[in-house]
């Protein structure tokens, strides 16, 4: 598995920080080094609402090499409070999932590389109770 470049910048994922545009005002995620609307690269890192609601989710039962033993877990698109749309992971599930509810981002340990000791970070929502 190769580790998108952006991954191993955890700043980005510890703090839920996404770029601004300063040319058109797009706030996207995940950060990165130009504007995914206007390809301007006049772009600003800027913190994340940590708080939204899920817009979609779907059930993995079949993970890629290092996620075995996370199964089944939950991959979800969250639409923050500012309305930028997060892709990430469910945890501390304990009750039905469903469209609309209400999460929170937490920092958590995605996988962990055996053999090199890597380990991966990722956003991860949990529910608000
Ligand atoms: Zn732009």
């Amino acid at each position: 598995m190769t580790v998108p470049r952006y991954w191993r910048n955890i700043g980005a994922h510890y703090r839920l920080e996404g770029i601004r545009c300063k040319s058109c005002g797009e706030v996207s995620f995940p950060p990165r080094s130009s504007c995914p609307k206007c390809h301007s690269k006049d772009v600003e890192v800027v913190q994340l609402p940590r708080k939204g609601k899920v817009v979609s989710f779907s059930l993995l039962r079949s993970p890629p090499n290092g996620f075995e033993a996370y199964v089944p877990y939950y991959v979800v698109v969250v639409e923050l409070e500012n309305g930028v749309r997060v892709l990430g992971t469910l945890t501390d599930v304990f009750g039905e999932v469903k469209e609309g509810m209400e999460v929170e981002a937490v920092f958590r340990k995605i996988s962990e590389d055996g053999e090199e000791g890597l380990i991966h970070y990722g956003t991860k929502f949990r529910p608000i109770a």
